[in-house]
């Protein structure tokens, strides 16, 4: 099976990892604040926080905003749960704003028309969380904008972005956004196994974040209520959470970010070559909007269903059965169970819902060979032929 993203993990990286379990430390020790500088330098960011996923970095940015009951997080319906469910966790409501039907990503026209009613009746939010879906940059210009105007804080997810860039500067400096969340599995563009980071240029809410990661405990006298009461002393001043990286993770993760700008290369490679062989396809290959340089996460593909035989799943299964590990990414999470059973209804984000009919992700990875790339465009033009 060729799957639609896999990590590339090479003898250094190996190396890398067992010098740490030689090591005095393997958790809380060098790597991770290297990590967290290579990942802050590389996107220009004044801060960076470490942590154990994307979906832990999307709640302790929540937290340090001051997210919490009676207030809003707004996001994408077309996102993986844990943009919307980092809201919940806070113990907010979470409401979407239907995509854009040429990007994929949020909609500013339908964010500003969904906020002008929202003021009206009072329930503006209090965080947006833009997604850039596939890797590309959601329009963060109109987005800051409407932020000034609303007063809403804005988190980006950037778990499929790393190495992109918005107007020229690298998704992740928090130009448009109060932080930027990136996520490490290992499917996506970098990995640490598990792990995520946030980026910001606050420093209140670096200093924030970085409590809140590790139980709201802190060794800093400043921080504290009292003078210490000796060497062993530390304070816990707020409620927090263990979601620390390991040293582990961290030395995979700087060893992985000295290749970040060829994979993002590479990906740009593979999908031009996509978009050209795929272009007299009944497919809609994706569009970039010239204001990005998409990370690429994704190369997602929308069927035009009109003008073939088969269904979408039937297409889908036909790529599965031809062992391409084909994915669709991402069933509008307004549909799932757990959100209907707050409100939501099939029906409410129509583009989120049409998209979801006829989208599916065709392999996208840095280490897939030009060989497995012409199996898989093959096995689609059968898929569509028949
Ligand atoms: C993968 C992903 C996450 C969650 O990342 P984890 O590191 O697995 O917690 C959140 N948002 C988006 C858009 C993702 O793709």
């Amino acid at each position: 099976m060729i799957p639609y993203g896999r990590q590339d993990i090479t003898q250094t990286d190996i190396d890398a990892v067992v010098e740490v379990l030689q090591s005095d430390f393997l958790t809380q020790g060098p790597m991770v604040p290297r990590f967290e500088g290579s990942v802050a330098e590389h996107v220009g960011a004044r801060h960076a926080l470490a942590v154990n996923s994307a979906t832990s970095a999307l709640h302790i940015a929540c937290l340090a905003l001051g997210l919490g009951v009676g207030d809003w997080l707004w996001t994408s319906p077309v996102t993986f749960v844990a943009s919307a469910n980092c809201g919940l966790y806070c113990g907010a409501q979470v409401d979407f704003v239907d995509i854009d039907p040429i990007t994929y990503n949020l909609c500013p026209k339908a964010l500003a028309s969904k906020l002008e009613i929202a003021e009206r009746e009072g329930r503006l939010p209090k965080v947006l969380v833009p997604v850039h879906l596939c890797g590309q940059p959601c329009d963060m210009q109109a987005i800051h904008e409407l932020a000034q105007r609303y007063g809403f804080k804005i988190i980006e997810d950037a778990s499929h972005a790393i190495g992109g860039k918005y107007k020229g500067e690298f998704i992740g400096n928090c130009r448009y956004s109060d932080i930027t969340v990136f996520s490490f599995h290992p499917v996506k563009i970098v990995t640490t196994a598990e792990g995520g980071m946030a980026t910001t240029n606050d420093d209140q809410l670096a200093a924030q974040m970085a409590l809140l990661r590790s139980h709201g405990i802190t060794r800093d006298p400043s921080l504290m209520t009292h003078a210490s009461d000796g060497p062993w002393y530390y304070q816990q001043v707020e409620l927090g959470l263990n979601y620390r990286m390991t040293e582990l993770q961290a030395a995979l993760g700087v060893s992985q970010m000295t290749r970040l700008d060829n994979y993002v290369e590479r990906r740009h490679l593979l999908a031009r070559r996509y978009d050209e062989k795929l272009k007299d396809f009944p497919l809609v290959t994706p569009w970039q909007h010239p204001d990005g340089y998409s990370g690429l996460h994704l190369y997602v593909v929308r069927v035009q269903l009109e003008k073939v035989r088969k269904s979408h799943r039937e297409v889908f299964e036909f790529l599965r059965e031809q062992g391409i590990g084909v994915n669709l990414h991402y069933i509008p999470v307004h549909t799932q169970p757990y959100y209907q059973r707050l409100g939501f209804e099939v029906g409410d984000f129509p583009q989120a819902e049409s998209y979801y009919r006829e989208a599916i992700s065709l392999p996208m990875f840095q280490t897939m060979t030009m060989e497995q790339q012409d199996r898989v465009i093959d096995a689609v033009k059968r898929a569509l032929q028949s």
